[in-house]
């Protein structure tokens, strides 16, 4: 039988609704995977082999009782660790949450349960979704299938690794400013994020809660778009979920074309700090869309540039009020509790303890952008900026019906280089941010190989919110594109480990 971690999650689903295999049998084939190249990959933080098979075995007697499945109806899928999961630990990938195990399920988790999928694993993240590589992980770095000794990406750099290593055809990823898409781009992978409000943030730990949006991530484009399916839609328990039909992205993504498409080719994100590569491929790209029937020209967007800014005062602000709750009374680490120490001792020694850097350092400024004395012209003006973005995107969108830009101006860089520079890091992010100061919906997509190590390249297509639909027709038609072009799907292409 051919190997089964090499199939994508449509032809595993279609595979197992026919009977050609078996939802155990594809569980196992996964779990055999990550026994032999997690230890080099680090994509998990937490493997669940007896709930995934004991879910596997459920799909398949519902099976052979002639139930309905659904679509992913045992597909394994990789949960970024930033999710509760009842019963199942989940860190953040912080030390102030080891060992604490949560009561219940995020909806997105509840609705992987109730869709068939068999939930593998909990992925590793930079501590509470904050950093661009993985390095800021209090359980170590995971490594680039691609190189191992470069970063995968980041905050969910163990979302793409588990599946730009086969360790699971289907991730689930959180992106506050780029957590999605930049991992995507630098594993030469597929990730969404959705509108924000098109999926439910109950039950994901918060970083930035008016930025935070889980999305999906694929290895193909309708795989997204079938996870997107499965994860999207209201929710009463988050008061921010839109009440609105979730766009058909499904239909979508089966029907890529781009002919007569509008697509602005946003002018700020290229110049200083761009790869040569990563330029040539995304123009490239663009030629490609023109060649497929659609209309391509430069728009600006001059508030983009003023993004990053923004974005570092607006995302520690929300931070160092989320990341109160973390008070060593509640969950997880307590540090101290040894009847030598006030309550207030324990609470401030937890955190020392608990909280890594990266942590601390987004919470103190958050706290200083925020004070009276200073609110007016920290946070106060960052959310101008925010006002003067969403303008920008929705002029740009009078004029066109998508934009492109590089996903991240560079390709995966070598671990350690820009783990002592936080400004260098923060630049990973400079063209996805935007999006999440907006809510829209935007997607990363291959699109190409560079640099003297040939590795992957991200294209970003960005859509108006709600309409999370014309991304994957986009992506879908570039895909096809791309592997007709190439003879292969660009997959293939990720070195064995
Ligand atoms: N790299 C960005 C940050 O560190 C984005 C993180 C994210 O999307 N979760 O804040």
């Amino acid at each position: 039988m051919a190997d089964l971690t090499r199939l994508t999650a449509a032809q595993t689903a279609e595979r197992i609704a026919n009977g050609e295999v078996t939802a155990v049998e594809v569980a196992e084939a996964h779990l055999a995977r990550i026994d032999a190249v997690d230890e080099k990959v680090h994509a998990f933080l937490h493997v669940d082999r007896e709930r995934a098979l004991a879910q596997a075995r459920e799909v398949d007697e519902k099976r052979a009782r002639g139930e309905r499945l659904g679509p992913l109806a045992g597909v394994p899928v990789a949960v970024k660790d930033l999710f509760t999961t009842e019963g199942v630990p989940t860190t953040v990938g912080s030390k102030i949450l080891e060992g604490w195990i949560p009561p219940y399920d995020a909806t997105v988790v509840r609705k992987l349960k109730e869709a068939g999928l068999v939930i593998l694993g909990k992925t590793n993240m930079d501590e509470f979704a904050m950093g661009s590589s993985t390095e800021n992980s209090a359980y170590g770095p995971s490594g680039n299938p691609w190189d191992l000794t470069r970063i995968p990406g980041g905050s969910g750099g163990g979302s793409s690794a588990a599946i730009s290593a086969y360790e699971a055809p289907l991730a689930i990823g959180t992106d506050t400013g780029g957590s999605i898409r930049q991992p995507a781009a630098v594993t030469g992978t597929v990730g969404v994020k959705p509108t924000y409000g098109g999926v439910s943030r109950y039950g994901m730990v918060a970083f930035s809660s008016s930025l935070d949006q889980a999305g999906p991530c694929a290895r193909t484009v309708l795989d997204a778009a079938l996870l997107h399916a499965v994860i999207a839609g209201h929710d009463e328990l988050d008061s921010t979920s839109i009440d609105q039909p979730v766009p058909d992205v499904v239909t979508a993504a089966r029907n890529g074309d781009v002919a007569g498409l509008r697509v602005g080719v946003v002018k700020e994100f290229r110049g200083e700090g761009y790869q040569a590569g990563v330029l040539q491929r995304v123009d490239e790209t663009v030629e490609l869309l023109r060649e497929l029937g659609a209309e391509a020209a430069e728009v600006s967007c001059p508030s983009f540039t003023k993004a990053l800014a923004a974005y570092y005062l607006i995302a520690p602000s929300e931070c160092s009020s989320n990341l109160a709750r973390f008070d060593a009374m509640r969950y997880g680490l307590r540090v101290g509790d040894d009847g030598t120490h006030s309550a207030e001792e324990v609470t401030a020694l937890t955190r020392e303890e608990g909280f890594g850097d990266e942590v601390k350092r987004r919470v103190m400024l958050g706290t200083y952008a925020l004070s009276s004395g200073y609110y007016d012209a920290y946070y106060g003006s960052a959310q101008k900026v925010r006002t003067l973005i969403t303008r920008d995107f929705e002029r740009a969108f009078g004029e066109v019906d998508v934009l492109v830009s590089p996903t991240t101006p560079t390709t995966a860089f070598p671990i350690g280089e820009r783990a002592d520079d936080p400004m260098a890091m923060y630049l990973a992010d400079l063209c996805t941010i935007p999006s999440n100061l907006a809510g829209n919906a935007a997607m990363s997509v291959p699109c190409g190989l560079a640099g003297e190590d040939g590795l992957p390249v991200g294209l970003q297509i960005i859509a108006p919110a709600m309409a999370d639909d014309r991304l994957y027709r986009v992506g879908a038609a570039l895909e096809a594109a791309h592997q007709a072009r190439w003879g292969h799907p660009l997959l293939e292409e990720a070195p064995s480990l």
